[in-house]
């Protein structure tokens, strides 16, 4: 377990993993920007690629106590930390099995580069752990969740399928971009290795591009193995925007997760919309489970617009919320899932996949609630004029 176990969060989020400035003994940390550190006298041998320069080691740190593991690792984007970690653990005739709702970039990835490698793979029918079971094969080598999913905010019973993987040696993945280290930590389910889109709520203001990887020491040093291979290192630059990001993190996604909390119960009321899609509220079928796994319910929600308000006009009628394609920054952002994440599926496949025309996707930021239902108030009249 990590020393830093014993510090707050907050304190955490601010001072774990901060490089000394030693010579000038400045507040902040130093950017070693250097490629190229001495080979000899040293315990260890630095380079970009080898995701050890000494902010990319440090940063590591912050996110392993954020994520309770004993280490991590940083990458240059979300797809980066997906596909090394993935790739570490798999050889040609092993089998993965994957949750039938995850990000679209996910998916893709998987059917346009396994097969190429001779790995098997099957996505579930639900997200429901007999699902996961009866897939299993002798060749089973990963089960891979994202909980809450994406963009309905269904919630996977992170300890079930942990418990269900370790009685057949599975090894299991989670994608934790949407819940954040402030909302859930699956370590403590029994997940093996945890990963992030930093891209989202770590980086938060919708201007990095980074991912993260968290887990045992042992699990961290095999992907490394294979991440050095595949090259996808942050910059320094970059790794000090995120330290920097990052010590507003528990700020920034608090707030966001009770201003998400309160608009999701007033669209909940409100008569132009039909559902809801939020675990924090009690309509929410899995709230019970979210409630036992989340330390918070997070920041990302869904609703539909009652037949007859246009989702695109609806969303070009706001004024302060933006509709954008990205997530989780501190300014709100709306999207239509229909016209985006899953365009590319017939109407039939969307509502096999419960996805209406009128779902909009609602990436809560940390502006006032009174005026988020204003703008919404005043682009549904718009509409419906
Ligand atoms: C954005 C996202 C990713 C991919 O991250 P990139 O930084 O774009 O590579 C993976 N999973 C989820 C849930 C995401 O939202």
């Amino acid at each position: 377990m990590n020393d830093s176990k014993k510090l707050g969060i907050n304190t955490t989020c601010v001072h774990v993993g901060e490089v000394k400035d030693e010579q000038f003994k400045g507040a902040v940390s130093p950017i070693y920007m250097s490629t190229s550190y001495a080979f000899d006298h040293v315990d260890v041998k630095r380079y970009p690629r080898y995701y050890n320069t000494p902010n990319q080691e440090m940063l590591c740190k912050k996110i392993a106590a954020l994520e309770n593991t004993e280490d991590a690792l940083i990458f240059s984007s979300g797809m980066a930390a997906i596909s090394s970690s993935m790739f570490a653990f798999l050889k040609r005739g092993d089998h993965v099995i994957i949750q039938q709702v995850i990000y679209g970039g996910t998916y893709n990835f998987i059917v346009s580069e396994f097969d190429k490698y001779g790995i098997e793979y099957s996505f579930t029918e639900s997200d429901k752990i007999e699902d996961f079971k009866s897939l299993i094969k002798a060749n089973t080598k990963i089960l891979y969740i994202e909980t809450p999913s994406n963009p309905l905010l269904g919630i996977t019973d992170m300890k079930a399928i942990s418990n269900l993987a370790k009685k057949h040696s599975i090894l299991t993945m989670i994608d934790n971009t949407f819940a954040s280290p402030i909302n859930q930590n699956p370590y403590n389910f029994g997940i093996d290795i945890i990963i992030h889109s930093a891209t989202k709520y770590m980086g938060g203001h919708s201007d990095i591009s980074a991912g993260a990887v968290a887990a045992s020491a042992v699990h961290i040093e095999q992907i490394w193995k294979t991440a050095i291979n595949f090259g996808g290192n942050l910059s320094d630059q970059t790794v000090w925007l995120l330290e920097r990001s990052l010590k507003t993190l528990n700020l920034r996604v608090k707030t966001q997760t009770e201003n998400a909390q309160t608009m999701a119960e007033y669209l909940e009321k409100n008569k132009d919309i039909d559902n809801v899609y939020y675990p924090g509220l009690q309509s929410h079928p899995q709230y019970k489970l979210a409630k036992k796994q989340m330390k918070g319910f997070g920041a990302m929600l869904s609703f539909e617009l009652k037949e007859g308000i246009d989702a695109m006009k609806f969303q070009n009628s706001l004024t302060l919320i933006k509709p954008t394609m990205s997530l989780a920054g501190l300014e709100s952002t709306t999207v239509s899932p229909t016209q985006t994440t899953h365009a590319l599926l017939s109407e039939e496949e969307r509502l096999e996949r419960g996805i209406k025309d009128g779902l909009i996707r609602f990436s809560v930021g940390i502006e006032e609630p009174k005026d988020l239902i204003s703008d919404i108030e005043q682009a549904i009249k718009k509409v419906k004029k």
